[in-house]
């Protein structure tokens, strides 16, 4: 039995399970040499190899285009050819051969210019690792062969990892690298699946098939552990349920101060199924549906039509309203059929609204598809990451564009709908008095805030420390927004996590916050204690924390209010 430690949850919860390990590193081919006696045996090998992810991709293509291009793939006499031969005139062994022709596939794809050709690069590479597996032995990133009730270990899980993931055997994730608001965490938040990130030496202490326990309620992750442990945590994983169910009950009522101050606390959604889920635990609107999710999983850029569809399912669904975000990829966030030139610095680079401004097509499509689906329901439309009131008009340019499109074929949509703006960036905080003038309304995105005002890397496991959003300067930001959306009659909210943070509600209701979204679990909570107190004497409070200029003084100030509720 060991225990590892973790500084901070990336979602509450208790899992107990075995350790799923996904360690691409193993996929690292053997050197061995061969000679001429060996070619046939090699080559059977690779024959064998490409019969069983035949067979295995024959299963989940059924509901899986993706896998469905890596079924063609397998068969490819390209790929046949390239290995053969080289097992044959190199005396490459059967894993060299596999790796040589993969990077030389891929090489090819990657340098086509049409980008429906070069997005096949993508599946060249993820059949390859797949044999690779198969030709070693091991077990690889194949999250398809995850086939019992799992806790996933990872170095770290992309944003299209989780999307090929069938989430319902997973019980928790840990990963070594990405930070509490990295892709993995959202998700685990939003499935209400405990997560705990940045473990540090988690991928050399943990192996396949371990039994866990993953206690992200007291950040640790105890492994393999002894009988007494097992019963305490079984009796403990009781306990948390009752309590959660408690909690539960308080999703569906109004975030209403004893004071009678009532503000909006919503969900942030990536999907349908989410919207769903809220709606049933009785949240009311959607304060954030991050549509990248759609693009994602996807094998090509959604369609109007198809955008139409889940939009229109969201806004019929949503009893007050539903805040679309345009598409925000780009940053972490990529797509499996769209090469993104290699970037020094992503964050900082062609990300969000700066995508949709140049696909102009794609950004058309998706603000076509929202605003149809705004004559279902209460509809709202939010662009990311705007840094100036350039961006703010090019956007409502195309949306102006839409809708004269709309209006000449006939088509319904809300002529008055909102349009707001996130505001997650500097320029936008510095410019904010003269956006208020502008838009309807504002939405704090603090994950993007936090590591562009204190420039520290959102996902990077070495400064997670300094990564705070309680910092002085991320609070005194969040006030003036708050403040300049009043002064112009605009409501503000905030979608970043920071929303959800238990130890943050006081001070964010006390600013005069108008609408928290944040994930689906975290709601309860929250609740609770807005319904706990006054807005009175949250202001109270909200004035000294943002009167102090260290987090030790935020924290002790809030920290006290919460022990005064
Ligand atoms: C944010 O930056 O706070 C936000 C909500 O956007 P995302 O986490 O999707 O970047
Ligand atoms: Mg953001």
């Amino acid at each position: 039995m060991k225990t590892i430690n973790v500084d901070k949850a990336a979602s509450k919860g208790l899992a107990m399970g075995k350790a799923f390990v996904v360690n691409k590193e193993l996929l690292v081919p053997d050197t061995y040499s061969i000679t001429n006696d060996d070619v046939a045996s090699e080559i059977g090998k690779f024959e064998a190899a490409v019969e069983k992810a035949v067979s295995q991709l024959e299963i989940i293509a059924k509901d899986n285009e993706i896998f469905a291009a890596h079924l063609e793939m397998a068969r490819d006499p390209f790929l046949y050819d390239g290995v053969t031969d080289k097992i044959k005139s190199q005396n490459r062994n059967v894993q060299l051969a596999l790796e040589d022709t993969i990077n030389e596939l891929a090489a090819i794809f990657e340098s086509m210019d049409d980008e429906y050709m070069k997005e096949r690069s993508a599946d060249v590479k993820d059949i390859g690792y797949r044999l690779m597996g198969i030709l070693k032995g091991v077990n690889t990133s194949g999250f398809e062969n995850i086939n019992e009730e799992v806790i996933l270990v990872a170095e770290d899980l992309s944003p299209s990892d989780t999307s090929s993931i069938n989430l319902d055997y997973v019980l928790g994730f840990a990963t070594e690298l990405g930070g509490v608001t990295s892709h993995v965490s959202i998700i685990a938040r939003n499935l209400e699946l405990p997560a705990l990130v940045g473990v540090k030496e988690l991928m050399t202490t943990i192996k396949h098939g371990d039994y866990l326990i993953l206690d992200s309620h007291s950040c640790k992750i105890i492994i393999n552990p002894d009988e007494a442990t097992i019963n305490e945590y079984t009796e403990l994983s009781k306990e948390y349920k009752a309590r959660k169910e408690e909690l539960q009950a308080l999703s569906g009522l109004p975030a209403t101060t004893l004071d009678n101050r009532t503000v909006k606390v919503y969900a942030n959604v990536g999907n349908i199924e989410d919207v769903k889920r809220a709606v049933e635990k009785g949240i009311k609107g959607i304060g954030l549906f991050r549509t990248e999710f759609l693009y994602m999983e996807n094998t090509h850029f959604p369609t109007e039509e198809e955008q139409f569809e889940v939009y229109k399912e969201a806004a019929t669904l949503c009893p007050e309203e539903v805040i679309i975000r345009t598409l925000d990829i780009g940053g972490d966030k990529s797509l499996p059929y769209y090469e993104f030139d290699k970037e020094d610095n992503p964050f900082l680079g062609w990300r969000a609204i700066r995508i949709s401004l140049d696909l102009e097509d794609v950004f058309k499509a998706q603000l076509r598809a929202i605003l149809r689906a705004s004559a279902f329901g209460k509809v709202k439309i939010m662009y990311p990451m705007i840094i100036s009131m350039e961006e703010l008009n090019k956007a409502n340019s195309v949306l102006e564009t839409c809708k004269k499109e709309l209006t000449a074929e006939g088509i319904a949509y809300d002529k008055d709908i909102n349009v707001g703006i996130m505001i997650e960036t500097p320029a936008s905080v510095l410019c904010v008095e003269n956006f208020a003038k502008h838009v309807d309304f504002f939405s704090i995105g603090t994950n993007d805030l936090t590591q562009y005002v204190l420039a520290v890397d959102r996902g990077n496991k070495k400064i997670a420390k300094l990564y705070d959003s309680f910092h002085p300067a991320v609070i005194q930001s969040i006030k003036r927004v708050i403040d300049a959306g009043h002064a112009e009659g605009i409501e503000v909210g905030m979608c970043g996590e920071f929303a959800g943070d238990e130890d943050a509600a006081l001070l964010l209701l006390g600013l005069g916050l108008d609408e928290f979204s944040m994930s689906a679990s975290a709601v309860p909570t929250v609740k609770q204690i807005i319904r706990s107190t006054s807005y009175e004497k949250a202001k109270e409070y909200a004035d000294k924390a943002t009167s102090v200029y260290t987090i030790n003084e935020v924290m002790n100030i809030l920290k006290e209010a919460k022990e005064n509720l």
